[in-house]
């Protein structure tokens, strides 16, 4: 057992833990990072990466479909091979040697091995004890949940690891879980020739999002050939010779060559030691806005595993607010968004859904005076490029009435993810309604959907003319 020193200790390596790292050793600090698996964590390897890079063919194959002139160009079905090889050049082959420079040229230490805490500033990782003079970072993420259904775990199903590394394409899949995950990869797969089978307990899918989202997902997964069961549940799995079978409350049963378990995830807060610092295994770490675990001086988590928004662009976020507050700089953190309540957020169906801050129901769940205003996304000339009439899409905007500001919007149409980013800097910055229509969408483009919205929201003019709703 050997003992060093640094400043700070990061343990993993995600997207949270590297942004951190990276960050405290461009400014000087003496960082170890500990990380047993690959760096950049499940993000690059097993989840936001590849099912985007399994997603996006067969959406640009529909909406290639959708236009007059290239459909008729585009005769074929996609190329799966080809679409499997590019993933796996996305994921570098599930090899993380790119990822290495970037901490390297920062002058973060690599540390090889699971770590765990050990009381105050410590961390044991392999045969190192880790002491940390300033602070200790968790972002150790989260881990697919696998519920407690007999049957299940012996019948060795896919968790998103499998679904987003398989080299072959199995003929029939059958998904528990209508969440993003599971609708995600009910998409992919069916784009490949899968029959797939999406089976959700409750009664829509995506149920975090509008309920029109949840209606259009639903709507064109059916449309591609899934077979969407919603108010099902799985009540026994079996495994015999190379098929699946899932028996059902109700229905079924289904049977499958694969079967993927994507019903949420589990906070990798379990086997890192948290009890010797006062905390409990299997919890999330609970923070404040500068991503202190509560009550501690030394002590951060940031990503999945504090629990607060479960995303990728949330946890590196988190990261550089954790690195600026271990720097010194713990200024600029309140009313931000280091609670997550205002996450942007896509998922990358057909059509997409990118969300920002509150849908409705949250919004008056959270205590808001809202109201909410809904347009076609499709409604506008910049549209007409954008597929006809079976390019659905609904556009809507949460205002919170007392202080006249947009507090949550959810986009669904074709490609909208490049879209969101607007409606997130009026939600995050709080821009006043009446300023909105000084920002003027270009001509013709979707964007003028804003105009729609304000008219909707009866706003009156740019000058302060009459409402027009
Ligand atoms: C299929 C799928 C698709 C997704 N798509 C998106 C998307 O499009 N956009 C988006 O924003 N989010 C997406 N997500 C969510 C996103 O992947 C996570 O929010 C993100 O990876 C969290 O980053 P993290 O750094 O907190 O943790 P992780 O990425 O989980 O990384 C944690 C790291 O910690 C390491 N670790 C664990 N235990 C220890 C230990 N004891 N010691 C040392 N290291 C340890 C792990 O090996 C891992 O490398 C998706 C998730 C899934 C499952």
């Amino acid at each position: 057992m050997s003992e060093r020193e640094f400043d700070v200790v990061v343990i993993g390596a995600g997207p949270a833990g590297e942004v951190c790292a990276g960050r405290l050793g461009e400014d000087g600090l003496e960082v170890a990072v500990v990380e047993p698996h690959l760096i950049g964590g499940e993000c690059s390897y097993y989840a936001c990466m590849p099912s985007k890079a399994m997603l996006r063919p067969g959406e640009l194959l529909v909406e290639a479909r959708r236009i007059p002139g290239v459909a008729e160009a585009v005769t074929g079905d996609l190329d799966t091979e080809a679409v499997l090889r590019r993933r796996a050049e996305i994921v570098h082959n599930l090899d993380d040697s790119a990822q290495l420079p970037w901490l390297e040229q920062r002058n973060v230490t690599i540390v090889r091995a699971p770590g765990r805490l050990d009381g105050e500033r410590r961390v044991v990782a392999g045969d190192d004890t880790l002491v940390a003079r300033k602070a200790v970072v968790v972002a150790t993420g989260s881990s697919p949940l696998i519920p407690p259904i007999d049957g299940l775990r012996e019948a060795d199903p896919w968790t998103n690891r499998e679904a987003t590394t398989a080299k072959e394409v199995p003929a029939r899949l059958a998904i528990l879980g209508g969440g993003v995950v599971g609708v995600e990869m009910a998409q992919a797969y069916s784009s490949f020739g899968s029959q797939v089978t999406l089976i959700e307990r409750g009664d829509r899918l995506i149920a975090r999002e509008e309920p029109f989202a949840s209606d259009d997902v639903e709507q064109s997964l059916r449309e591609k050939g899934v077979d969407v069961m919603l108010g099902v549940s799985a009540t026994s799995v079996r495994s015999e010779n190379g098929e699946v079978t899932v028996q059902l409350d109700q229905g079924g049963p289904v049977h499958a060559d694969e079967l993927l378990v994507a019903i949420g995830r589990r906070l990798n807060s379990d086997e890192i030691g948290v009890d010797t610092v006062g905390l409990e295994p299997g919890k999330p770490i609970e923070v404040d806005d500068s991503m202190r675990a509560n009550g501690s001086d030394w002590l951060y988590a940031i990503g999945d595993v504090n629990g607060r928004a479960l995303l990728t662009h949330m946890g590196k976020y988190q990261a550089r607010i954790a690195a600026d507050v271990i720097l010194g700089y713990p200024g600029g953190c309140v009313a931000t968004n280091a609670d997550g309540a205002r996450s942007p957020r896509v998922i990358f169906t057909d059509p997409h859904v990118a969300a920002v801050g509150y849908t409705f129901d949250a919004a008056q769940q959270a205590g808001l005076k809202v109201r909410a205003v809904d347009v076609p996304t499709q409604g506008n000339a910049g549209a007409s490029f954008y597929g006809r009439d079976d390019a659905r899409g609904t556009t809507r905007l949460v205002v919170d009435q007392e202080r006249d500001i947009i507090v949550g919007a959810t986009f669904t149409g074709p490609e909208m993810a490049e879209f969101l980013h607007a409606a997130t800097i009026a939600v995050v910055a709080e821009v006043p309604l009446d300023k909105l229509f000084h920002a003027v969408p270009a001509f013709p483009t979707r964007s003028e959907v804003w105009l729609y919205l304000l008219e909707a929201l009866g706003i009156a003019g740019p000058c302060g003319g009459p409402q027009r709703a």
